[in-house]
């Protein structure tokens, strides 16, 4: 399966995580479903995060608007990629950032190439973690929204 022809398809967060799977699902032979994604206002540093034990992803709404005004719409596709597979794999039970940093860059190289911007967008990040301070000033500003439709059995997808 050629992932790069696969990921200029992706028409929305919900495409690019099926394919997220599909990649570690290849690479490592893991998987598992019931993940929600949501959209928050996060500090401009932290890319997403994963709260330790609950299903959510929550993405960095504001990063991700401000990129999508910069960057080219693949370069913005393999930044979602690169942040969904790095969530993707905490969900999956790796909690040590080291760990979870290199794997995801050898997902991205091995199923899209060194060359690719999703091996890029591994190693450029941002991966700063969320600090308490971070958490504690969130509050309001956050406005968490539910994106709908970003986990479904597509059976184009079961092989
Ligand atoms: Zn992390």
């Amino acid at each position: 399966m050629d992932f790069a022809a696969e990921l200029e398809k992706c028409k929305n967060y919900g495409d690019i995580f099926s394919l997220v799977k599909k990649a570690v699902k290849k690479s490592l032979g893991e998987h598992r479903v019931g993940l929600m994604l949501l959209l928050g206002n996060l500090p401009m540093k932290v890319g997403a995060f994963h709260p330790i034990g609950t299903n959510d992803i929550v993405l960095n709404r504001r990063l991700l608007k401000r990129l999508s005004r910069e960057k080219r719409r693949l370069e913005w596709k393999a930044f979602i990629f690169s942040i969904l597979l790095h969530e993707y794999l905490h969900s999956l039970g790796y909690v040590d950032e080291r760990e979870v940093r290199g794997l995801v860059y050898q997902i991205c190289a091995e199923n899209f190439g060194r060359d690719h911007p999703v091996t890029e967008a591994a190693l450029t990040g941002p991966w700063t973690n969320l600090s308490e301070e971070d958490l504690m000033e969130l509050g309001e500003d956050l406005e968490l929204e539910l994106v709908k439709d970003f986990e479904r059995t597509n059976h184009r997808y079961i092989i």
